[in-house]
Formats: structure tokens, C-alpha cells, sequence
């Protein structure tokens, strides 16, 4: 494309996480002159590594599934790029190995008939309900990906049109989750699997519309991949496109106003400076953003649309409590992304969105050892996270000091033993580190340190959720997980494909 250098618009996007750095991309690459201003020194948001202060041990802190494989290709595809110059994938036989407190171990593996085997401990009717799940689940992600979730709703036209209430009515979207996956299969435990991979739209999964099972059907379609170094890697790899293509990123940079005149957003505050621009893309937590970037007033029912209104009364995502371990051993009984299963799962659920902290977590195990050994200097090492869903910080009762952090570390490290078998774990430590709600609310402005957006409930989905474009204030534009389609690293990089070809239709 060839713009004389003048005539070029200027981006600003505040933020430089999954969401502001694709965008950025996709901007600079249409001949936009863009600049990401970031809080940190690094850029990812929470997509990056944790490192022991020897350098012996790297691990992602937070994401590590890349649902949807294809979307991690396509934006340097889009961009007529060969991805392979810039991140590998490690190809996966099983995408979660999942052991139960009963005792059970099994593989979804990423060969539908060979899942349909691994099943066949519970019986043929679960197993053909299981599948039949997954194809209904599927077909109808196509039609929701098609007709709702890529596609921006910025007028009423769009959101009450007849089309869109057709969809949704077809998608049955006002059932819950918990209701849609009891229609398919009866074992508890296989409900609770298919439960437990919707976790991180941050609602408990009995209450989020039934669309969102489409995860766990997702990820038995199209499988769940490992990218060689992790998320963090990936991250890396686009960090360096953004800059190549001439893009650039201000780190350490603090941004806490958005100038607005007339309805205007005319740019930003940076260190007492006036910096102009003629889009401006918030890539920072929606709240945040809401509340101290841009801090309209309320009263002014010109600059605040319903949603701001109620800005208080949002439904917030749970949070999450991470333990990063580097050891001194290698487990062969660990694929990458392992699942356990507690007892009393649902009652340990709900308890979270109660503000409560589990006694018997069901725990996410990320040990990408088991595949991958860029993660460590020395090849007998290893690394591992142990996740678990808690509170986000509106419950106050909960101090995140050390005597509750203790208190879960060793609950998880004793799950852990009981379910890989092992004796002593904590001997073969050489490195740790946690990640508590605090901390996602200190390192990147999560509000309440809600670490999934705002809540996937369904008024707070779909065309109900913000959308890419700020009703009331001209050129302002939103980008990330409380943005509609919603969470998960896959799901915004579709979200930042809507708002920069939003922006490059609206150009000339
Ligand atoms: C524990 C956990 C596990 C997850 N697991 C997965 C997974 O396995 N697979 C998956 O696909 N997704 C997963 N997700 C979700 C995924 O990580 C997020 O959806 C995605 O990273 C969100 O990207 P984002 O662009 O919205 O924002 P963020 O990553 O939140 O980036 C926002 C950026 O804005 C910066 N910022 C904030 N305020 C300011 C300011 N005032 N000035 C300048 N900069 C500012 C922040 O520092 C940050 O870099 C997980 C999330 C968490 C928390």
C-alpha cells in the first residue's frame, strides 16, 4: 500500500496485550501509523513468563491452551506472512489427560474414535451422548462464530435485527450450560469434563449460556495445540512482526486519560504532554479503562451509554490462584495440559462465585515438559503449573497474605501427590513462584483482580457484552476479553481482526 507518510492516521492503542498488539498489526500493515503505549516493560499483558532469577527455569504464567490452532497461523496469513518464520507448533496425540479423585485416568485425545475408547470405561449410551454433544456443540459454534461472534454490534439495527434474533433463538442460547450438557450424558464425570473446559470464561459453568460448551466441543474438533516456547513464545513472535512491519511500542508508559472534546477522542495524556491521534484503541481492562481512563461523567447522559450506567452492578470474572513450579524431575505420567477432577466439584465451584476459597479444588495442570524442553536450561528439569479458580477480590474476606497462600499451596501440592502418586513432591523443588487475584489486579489493572473480563453471564454476552466501537464517543474503540466475542487469547485475536477492519472501512 503506498500512503504518503503525512496523510497517514495516527493509532494510539493503549495496552499492549494479545489484543492491542494484533490489532496493531493488522493496522500498521493496512498503512496506519500506529503506536502502542504500554504500562509494563514487556508486552502480553498476563500471556508471559515467569523466570527464576538462575534463568535454570521459564515458565507462561497464566495462558497456555491454544484453542483454535487456526487462528494462531491466520493473522500472519492475512497478512500474507509464512507463520512457520516466526513460532512452531509441537503437534499433541492427547489434548488432556484427566485423573479423577475416584482414580480414573483416561486421554482426550485429539482422535475422536480414540476418545470415543478412552470413554468406554462408562458405558456405550455416555459415550454416544458424549459424541453427540460434541457435533451438535460444534455445528452450532459454526452458526454463533458466523452470525454473532465475528461480527461487531454497534447500532440497535444490527442488535435487534431479525436475523440476529433468529440466530439466537436457534442456538437456544437462554438455556445454561449446565442444563444443555445434561440433555447429552448422565455421568456426572463426564459432565463435570465438559464443564471444567469452559472455566475460563470466568462464570461458574452452570450458569453461562450454553454456547460456551462449544470449548470443550471445539477442542475435540480441532484439537488444542502446543506452541513450541508456549503462549508467551507466541506472543513474543508477534511482538516482533508489530515491530518490523514499523509499528511501535512505548513500554513503561502509564497512560491515565483519554482526551475527549466535543465527543471527540482527540488522544491522550502521556507524562503531562498532550499526545494527539485520530483513532484511539483501549486495549486495557474494560472497567479500568471505564472508570480511570476515561472517567466520564455519569450525569452526562450524551457521553454514557446504559451499560456505564450500571458500571458497578457488572458481573465480574473469578480469578485465578497459580503455583509456577520448576523441578528437579521429570513425570512421564503428565501429557501438557492435565485435568484433575475433585469430588463435590459443583458444590467446590459455586463456592468460588460465593467469594469462598475451595477445599477440594479441581485443578488445571500445564506441564509442558512433557513435550517441550525450551522451557528449561537442563534437559532432566521440568516445569509446571497448578491452577485453580478463586474469588476475585470484591470478596474482602479473603487477604491474599501469606498464611492464605500457604494454606492453598499445599492443598494443591497434596492433590497433586495424590493424583500422580508420589511421594514428597515439594523435594524435587528447585524454583516457585504464585500468582494470586493481587497480583493480576497490580501487574495489569485487572479491576478486582478479575482475571477473565467481565463476566460471560448472558446479559453480559454476545450483543449484550461492550462492543468494539464506543457508542457516544467518536473514534474510540475497544479491543480485548470484556469485549464482544469475549475471553481467551483466540477469541480477542478475532476480536482485534473486527475492530482494525472496523477502522480501515471507516478510513476514507
Ligand atoms: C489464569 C489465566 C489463564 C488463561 N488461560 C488461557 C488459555 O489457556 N487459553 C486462552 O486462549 N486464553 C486463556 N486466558 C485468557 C487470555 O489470557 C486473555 O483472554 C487474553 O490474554 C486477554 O488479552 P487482552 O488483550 O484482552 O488483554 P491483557 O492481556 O489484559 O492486556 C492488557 C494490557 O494493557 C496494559 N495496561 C493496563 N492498563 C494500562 C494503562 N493505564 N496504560 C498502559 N497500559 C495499560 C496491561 O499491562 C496489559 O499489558 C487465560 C487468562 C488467565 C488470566
Amino acid at each position: 500500500m503506498n500512503i504518503n507518510r503525512n496523510e497517514r492516521k495516527r493509532i494510539i492503542i493503549i495496552g499492549a496485550g494479545i489484543g492491542g498488539l494484533c490489532t496493531g498489526i493488522r493496522l500498521q500493515h493496512a498503512g496506519f501509523e500506529v503506536k502502542i503505549y504500554e504500562k509494563n516493560d514487556f508486552s502480553g499483558g498476563c500471556i508471559r513468563y515467569v523466570t527464576s532469577d538462575d534463568e535454570l527455569f521459564k515458565i507462561d504464567e497464566s495462558a497456555s491452551l491454544a484453542i483454535n490452532p487456526l487462528t494462531y497461523d491466520k493473522i500472519f496469513c492475512d497478512l500474507a506472512i509464512n507463520p512457520r518464520k516466526y513460532f512452531q507448533y509441537i503437534s499433541l496425540d492427547n489434548y488432556y489427560k484427566v485423573f479423577t479423585h475416584s482414580g480414573k485416568v483416561f486421554n482426550l485425545s485429539t482422535n475422536l474414535v480414540k476418545t470415543q475408547e478412552e470413554l468406554n470405561f462408562i458405558n456405550n449410551k455416555e459415550v454416544e451422548g458424549y459424541t453427540k454433544f460434541i457435533f451438535d456443540t460444534s455445528y452450532k459454534y459454526l452458526i454463533a462464530k458466523d452470525k454473532i461472534l465475528n461480527r461487531p454490534f454497534i447500532d440497535s439495527s444490527d442488535v435487534y435485527s431479525f436475523d440476529t434474533i433468529k440466530t439466537l433463538a436457534r442456538l437456544k442460547v437462554l438455556n445454561s450450560a449446565g442444563d444443555y450438557v445434561k440433555g447429552y450424558v448422565e455421568s456426572k464425570e463426564l459432565q463435570e469434563l465438559i464443564f471444567f473446559q469452559t472455566f475460563f470464561m470466568g462464570v461458574s459453568p452452570y450458569k453461562i449460556p450454553s454456547i460456551y460448551t462449544s470449548v470443550a466441543a471445539n477442542s475435540q474438533i480441532e484439537g488444542i495445540s502446543h506452541i513450541e516456547g508456549g503462549l508467551s513464545a507466541y506472543v513474543l513472535a508477534l511482538q516482533k512482526l508489530f515491530l518490523e512491519l514499523g509499528g511501535k511500542i512505548c513500554f513503561n508508559s502509564f497512560i491515565n486519560k483519554i482526551v475527549i472534546k466535543d465527543k471527540y477522542a482527540k488522544g491522550i495524556m502521556y507524562d503531562k504532554e498532550f499526545i494527539p491521534a485520530d483513532k484511539i484503541v483501549l486495549n486495557t481492562d474494560y472497567i479500568n479503562g471505564q472508570r480511570n481512563l476515561l472517567n466520564r461523567n455519569i450525569e452526562d447522559i450524551k457521553l454514557i451509554s446504559n451499560f456505564e450506567k450500571n458500571i458497578n452492578n457488572i458481573d465480574l470474572s473469578c480469578s485465578t490462584f497459580i503455583i509456577h513450579l520448576g523441578l528437579s524431575i521429570k513425570f512421564k505420567e503428565l501429557e501438557i495440559h492435565n485435568l484433575y477432577l475433585n469430588k463435590d466439584f459443583k458444590i467446590e465451584i459455586e463456592k468460588v462465585f460465593e467469594g469462598k476459597l475451595p477445599k477440594n479444588p479441581s485443578l488445571y495442570i500445564y506441564y509442558p515438559s512433557a513435550k517441550d524442553g525450551s522451557f528449561c536450561k537442563n534437559s532432566n528439569h521440568s516445569v509446571m503449573n497448578i491452577m485453580v479458580r478463586v474469588p476475585n477480590l470484591k470478596d474482602l474476606n479473603i487477604s491474599w497474605e501469606d498464611d492464605t497462600k500457604i494454606q492453598l499451596y499445599s492443598l494443591c501440592i497434596k492433590i497433586l501427590e495424590k493424583a500422580l502418586k508420589i511421594k514428597n513432591l515439594s523435594s524435587y523443588i528447585l524454583f516457585q513462584k504464585i500468582t494470586t487475584p493481587k497480583n493480576f489486579q497490580e501487574n495489569f489493572n485487572y479491576y478486582m483482580g478479575s482475571c477473565f473480563g467481565i463476566g460471560h453471564t448472558f446479559f453480559q454476552s454476545m450483543v449484550f457484552r461492550p462492543q468494539i466501537k464506543d457508542k457516544k464517543i467518536e473514534n474510540l474503540y475497544y479491543v480485548g476479553a470484556s469485549i464482544h466475542p469475549g475471553n481467551g487469547a483466540s477469541i480477542v485475536m478475532d476480536c482485534a481482526k473486527i475492530v482494525a477492519n472496523t477502522i480501515n472501512n471507516e478510513k476514507r
